[in-house]
């Protein structure tokens, strides 16, 4: 009779292996949010990252034509310093992080990595270089240990839990009753943001990239997860060039450099202090974000600047 059921069982296994592509595809494409466009130029180098010094030279770009997003951004993020970008919803913070990536091309300017145009690297290599922190991490219905271990291909048990431990998140995973092998997803384990968005970054701790791109959330987080998670990203930033678009007040207070990207334009650059010197649209964010706070309103997420 077992005979007799192989092929169903078979036929079953093709059909599962088959749903979870179709799910990994749904999953990377609301990853990346954009499907890939862009190609390797015929002869492009791997990138060869001395420092990873980062820049944007006359950056001009728009995803319709007609409607410049970007029009004509110098940044210089030296090499291990961190960026914050703020401004407000819609400035185009997010879009920097897709060019850096190379999910688009820049329509004039050049974005360039120790020197290096990015247009002219090999995809695969620009990619490998850099890690990104998603705003809303997209969890694979599979365990958590596979979870984490999707930031570097051919990843170990131990190097699993070495970078969850990293990220904060190994007690939480240690309490489970199937600690490592727990399903995430619809039938298993709803994680919280915050549990999230450790899981990320022990996925890019795995995937120890010389350059680092997260896009805090914009949902309030509890306070504690918020600490915790600063102390973690302190951790993943050190030695390494960070950009962060920023939300939070925590995190810029402490960049090297701060951007405020308004109307396709940088629209003040400096330190937090200096900023707050200048009196100018930081200065006035930061002073509405310190008064909500103040005021405790409720659902408004914690020094949250855009
Ligand atoms: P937020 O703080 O709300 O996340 P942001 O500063 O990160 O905003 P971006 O996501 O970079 O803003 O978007 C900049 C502008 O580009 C917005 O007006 C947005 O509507 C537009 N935009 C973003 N993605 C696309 C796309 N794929 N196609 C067309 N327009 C887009």
């Amino acid at each position: 009779l077992s005979q007799l059921f192989r092929p169903l069982d078979l036929l079953g296994m093709v059909y599962r292996t088959i749903r979870q592509g179709v799910i990994d595809m749904a999953s990377m494409f609301a990853l990346i949010d954009t499907p890939a466009e862009v190609v390797d130029a015929p002869g492009a180098k791997p990138l060869a990252i001395a420092k990873g010094h980062v820049r944007f030279e006359g950056v001009r770009f728009g995803y319709d034509p007609g409607r410049e997003i970007l029009k004509g951004l110098d940044l210089d993020v030296p090499a291990g310093s961190t960026l914050a970008v703020v401004g407000p919803s819609g400035a185009g913070k997010s879009t920097l992080a897709r060019l850096m990536y190379r999910f688009y091309d820049v329509a004039e300017g050049r974005i360039t990595i120790d020197g290096q145009d990015i247009r002219d690297v090999q995809q695969a290599s620009l990619r490998a270089a850099i890690g990104i922190v998603p705003q809303d991490t997209v969890l694979f219905n599979d365990t958590i240990g596979y979870n984490i271990a999707y930031g570097r291909e051919g990843a170990g048990r131990a190097e699993v839990e070495a970078a969850a431990a990293g990220a904060a998140i190994a007690g939480f995973i240690e309490r489970q009753p199937e600690g490592y092998d727990a399903r995430v997803g619809e039938r298993g384990l709803k994680l919280s943001g915050g549990e999230k968005q450790r899981v990320a970054i022990a996925r890019t701790l795995l995937k120890n990239p010389p350059i680092l791109i997260l896009d805090e959330a914009t949902s309030a987080l509890d306070s504690r997860t918020e600490a915790e998670i600063l102390d973690t990203l302190e951790a993943i930033e050190r030695g390494r060039t960070t950009i962060v678009i920023a939300h939070r007040l925590s995190t810029v207070i402490h960049a090297d450099q701060i951007v405020v990207l308004d109307g396709g334009h940088v629209a003040e650059r400096g330190t937090h202090a200096e900023l707050l010197r200048l009196g100018g649209v930081y200065a006035e964010m930061w002073a509405r974000q310190a008064q909500e706070q103040d005021e405790d309103v409720p659902g408004a997420s914690e020094g949250a600047l855009a």
